[in-house]
């Protein structure tokens, strides 16, 4: 059997050339549901103009499929699982193989961006609106074979695979994420003290200048634009460099609130590209897309409905609310952002910002 020569083609088709400059620090912004309609969605509704965002004058963009290994509509594990692995599994599996069966077994444990990063001594960090076990978060720093599984995925913070793990975590799911370790009998909170992270239940209970925080909230969106701003100051000490990730959700199966919160990614992503230097590839990708069309409507009038006014034919409108499997956007800038073009899987981004760093896919984690 010649398999071997195959496997070897493979690799070479889907190892991106080495980046023109290195990286010293990779942040990877997700739109969580951000595919291209909603990008051009919250362009018009925030804007009241097409192509407004700063995600559009990003000067490097790219189409990647989001099918899963099994599945033709990914979801946020399977999706985020592919964009930091370089690897495709099955939807509902946290950074494992295909191998894994979801809730009854695991499968290969696959390495992480992050886990590569905390390897070599960099500072790590993941930022989200929604709960930081949700999959996004959870597939950078965790490995599970159910996305449900929050308590287990929780506990993994405390006990990291390579460095000393994971060193901010910023975001929701506060109760549930306490209520899920209890019930593993598990004090979350001993753990990570253990391995000395400051804990806070709200933004401004982040101690200024705290290398490692857990910090859970529950309610409505916080501002993330202080909060990245004060995790970048922190994780730029580090004369290695940083990983970070910072998941917005953008679902519009409620339009108003999705579009507000693209209009909040958007603006996180002007403001962090003005803030950080030219040693820092920024990557804004989505997981998989979502089935918002923009339908009608005129430029300069309201996008959405009036309050209390029927539409027979909405402007803007969610099919069904459902994730939908067409390719999405991805936009990049900073050294290494010139590997982003053309049609790709979505297991290249993990490519990228390797080859933005400079690494070399180690054999484990192929395992
Ligand atoms: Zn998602």
């Amino acid at each position: 059997m010649k398999i071997a020569p195959l496997l070897f083609l493979l690799a070479v088709s889907l190892t991106p050339a080495p980046a023109k400059t290195k990286a010293k620090n990779v942040i990877l912004f997700i739109g969580d549901a951000g595919g291209l309609s909603t990008i051009n969605a919250v362009s018009a509704y925030g804007h009241n103009a097409p192509q407004k965002l700063y995600i559009q004058s990003m000067p490097h963009i790219g189409l990647s499929d989001t099918s899963t290994s099994a599945e033709w509509v990914s979801d946020s594990a399977a999706g985020m699982t592919a964009i930091v692995t370089g690897r495709k599994t099955r939807n509902g599996v946290i950074s494992q193989g295909p191998d894994a069966v979801r809730g009854k077994q695991d499968g290969t444990v696959l390495k992480t961006i992050l886990e590569y990063a905390e390897e070599r001594g960099l500072s790590s960090a993941v930022i989200s609106n929604m709960s930081m076990v949700d999959a996004t978060p959870a597939a950078c720093y965790a490995h599970a074979n159910n996305r449900s599984m929050a308590g287990e995925i929780a506990l993994q913070i405390a006990s990291p695979r390579f460095g000393d793990g994971v060193d901010m975590v910023i975001g929701g799911g506060r109760k549930a994420i306490y209520a899920a370790t209890e019930k593993l009998g598990a004090n979350l909170d001993a753990r990570l003290q253990e391995k000395g992270y400051a804990l806070a239940a709200s933004v401004q209970q982040i101690p200024k200048g705290a290398k490692r925080v857990v910090a859970l909230f529950d309610g409505p969106d916080f501002d993330p634009l202080p909060v990245v701003d004060q995790a970048i100051n922190v994780l730029s000490t580090n004369k290695k460099g940083y990983f970070l990730m910072v998941e917005w959700d953008m679902h519009t199966d409620n339009l108003k609130r999705g579009l507000d919160r693209g209009l909040v990614m958007d603006k996180m992503i002007r403001q962090v590209a003005s803030k950080v230097k030219n040693d820092t590839l920024i990557i804004f990708a989505a997981d998989h897309s979502f089935d918002i069309l923009l339908r009608g409507g005129r430029i300069g009038e309201p996008l959405l409905p009036v309050e209390g006014r029927v539409e027979k034919r909405p402007r803007l409108a969610a099919i069904d609310g459902s994730h939908s499997g067409e390719e999405v956007v991805v936009a990049a800038q900073g050294p290494g952002a010139e590997l982003v073009r053309g049609f790709m899987p979505n297991t290249q981004l993990f490519h990228i910002m390797m080859a933005a760093y400079g690494w070399k896919e180690s054999p484990q984690a192929s395992q």
